[in-house]
């Protein structure tokens, strides 16, 4: 059932990922009160096997998203990892750079940030930036950009050949949905923290970034980095599939409790 999810959601390597007919407002047929409760059930499926990847310390897990701005990407955090050990989660926010960022390559603070052996690491925002934000703001020259595809297949290679599970969803969101969150995040106070100016800007650009993220999808799903396009129009919607796609992942590490000491079995705490 997970399974043929995952095949519908996950780029197929060495294909495109045809952005404009994947259904942003897509349901899965799926009930949002019954989505719900679904949610609660694969949290806890989640968090015993999180207990079970940080005890083996030997692997980890990264999850890396990428949207548009208002796609959903905090809130998707907030809803799948709020069950979860915190000890053993670690988000990172991915930043316009600054100070010693800028000095070095850019794939310097993305290593930094890779979650340790038994972490679950999640980006919000990462190195995709870097073919994406960067290539619409012509932030770098194509000759520089082009070439990061390359290494960015290298560095995941790295990272999984070395023990690090790497999961991809592009949250994907229509323009319209787009507008009426963007809207929001001016007229409702509580949300206006979050709006700048340069969102309108990069919402002039749709269309390159939706090149761009076209280009990069197709460039970077492979078949040990996949990327999925999660349907990103509802929030239930959206929070529901990246928890399966993780639960998906996590079963199929299906990390093991390191053996007990030799003889514990025989002893009695006094
Ligand atoms: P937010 O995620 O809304 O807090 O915004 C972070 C901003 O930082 C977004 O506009 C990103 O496009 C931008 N950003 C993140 N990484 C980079 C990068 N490597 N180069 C340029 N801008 C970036
Ligand atoms: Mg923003």
């Amino acid at each position: 059932m997970a399974s043929h999810l995952l095949t519908q959601l996950r780029v197929r390597p060495g294909t495109a990922p045809d952005l404009t007919n994947r259904d942003t407002d897509e349901t899965f047929g799926w009930d949002k009160v019954e989505a719900k409760a679904e949610l609660e059930v694969v949290k806890q499926r989640l968090d015993a096997l999180q207990v079970r990847l940080f005890a083996e310390r030997t692997r980890s897990l990264l999850l890396v998203l990428q949207a548009a701005d208002a796609a959903g990407k905090d809130g998707t955090i907030r809803s799948i990892f709020s069950g979860l050990n915190p000890a053993g989660v670690r988000v990172t926010s991915f930043k316009v750079p600054a100070g010693r960022e800028v000095e070095q390559d850019y794939l310097w603070r993305v290593h930094a940030a890779c979650p340790a052996k038994g972490e679950i690491g999640v980006f919000n925002r990462s190195h995709y930036e870097d073919v994406i934000v960067v290539r619409v703001h012509h932030i770098v020259p194509k000759a520089v950009w082009s070439k990061r595809y390359r290494h960015i297949n290298e560095f995941e290679r790295m990272l999984v050949d070395e023990g690090t599970t790497v999961v991809k969803c592009f949250l994907h969101v229509s323009e319209e949905e787009q507008r009426q969150r963007l809207q929001e995040r001016i007229d409702n106070p509580e949300k206006r923290w979050k709006f700048r100016a340069g969102d309108l800007e990069d919402r002039a650009k749709w269309p390159a970034f939706q090149a761009a993220y076209a280009d990069a999808l197709t460039a970077t799903s492979t078949s040990s980095a996949p990327w999925y396009v999660i349907p990103a129009d509802r929030n239930w919607v959206r929070n529901l599939a990246v928890a399966k796609v993780l639960l998906d992942t996590l079963e199929r590490l299906d990390p093991q409790l390191p053996a007990p000491d030799i003889g514990i079995e025989q002893i009695t705490v006094v």
